[in-house]
């Protein structure tokens, strides 16, 4: 039973400078509860795959289904954790990590109650009267993993979350979601350039070549390595 399927996808960008071809027939199955990387070369068509099954634009062809039904637009079934934590510099740590509750509708107290939850299981417990820029980037992404967590997404996407961390964070990080989605049983699609990090994190590898990225393997990854 899949949760991300993508099936005979293309998808061309249309601006004033012509066509850009970014991903063309790619095939693709996420099943519920498993960890997948996408991992290829910068161009490849790693986000455009991502902003599809986040609801971001629709395929130019083919199908991009979540729970077996087509993506249309963004829902709280997904949630995304991106490079830069997009923190509001002006809103506390524990309101950061509430936003996201808020925007959907979630009454303020509890929100800010499920918020301080997440932040303490995350190891951030009591920052959250800091505001961003008294936390390090490892922290913040922290903060922003709490936020995507806290409307409870069947699905995050990941694009890139740990690519401006320094190596050892990074490392920390890595071990910090893989643990916290695993536990959680959410279904994840990591995109990154860095190999050793998707064998790290992952069930599946999925490598892709270059522009217009195609699948050039798959590795599955034994419990072992990981
Ligand atoms: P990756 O995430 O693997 O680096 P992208 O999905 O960002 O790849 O991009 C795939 C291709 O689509 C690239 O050739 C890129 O230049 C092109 N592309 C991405 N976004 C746009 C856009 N908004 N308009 C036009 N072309 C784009
Ligand atoms: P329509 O029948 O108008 O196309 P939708 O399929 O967009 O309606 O959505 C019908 C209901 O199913 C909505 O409540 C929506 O939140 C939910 N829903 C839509 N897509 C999914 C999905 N991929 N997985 C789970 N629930 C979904």
């Amino acid at each position: 039973d899949p949760a991300l399927t993508l099936r005979q996808v293309t998808h061309v960008y249309v601006n004033d400078k012509g066509a850009s071809l970014a991903v063309e027939d790619l095939n693709l199955t996420v099943q519920r509860g498993e960890f997948v990387s996408l991992v290829g070369p910068s161009g490849c068509g790693k986000t455009t795959v991502l902003s599809m099954l986040a609801g971001l634009f629709l395929p130019t062809r083919g199908e991009v289904l979540l729970n077996n039904r087509q993506v249309k637009q963004p829902s709280t079934l997904v949630g995304y954790m991106l490079q830069q934590d997009y923190l509001f510099p002006w809103r506390t740590i524990l309101d950061n990590a509430a936003l996201g509750l808020e925007l959907t509708g979630s009454k303020t107290r509890a929100a800010v109650e499920k918020a301080a939850d997440l932040l303490a299981e995350l190891g951030l417990p009591g920052s959250g009267a800091r505001y961003p820029h008294e936390l390090s980037g490892g922290m913040r992404q922290r903060v922003a993993l709490a936020r995507t967590l806290a409307t409870e997404p069947e699905v995050l996407l990941l694009d890139e979350p740990f690519s401006a961390l320094d190596l050892h964070i990074k490392l920390q990080l890595e071990d910090l979601v893989k643990e916290t989605l695993r536990r959680l049983g959410k279904t994840a699609l990591l995109v990154t350039h860095d190999l050793s990090e998707a064998v790290a994190m992952s069930d599946r590898v999925i490598v892709l070549a270059a522009n217009p990225g195609r699948i050039r393997c798959e590795l599955t990854i034994p419990d072992s390595i990981r």
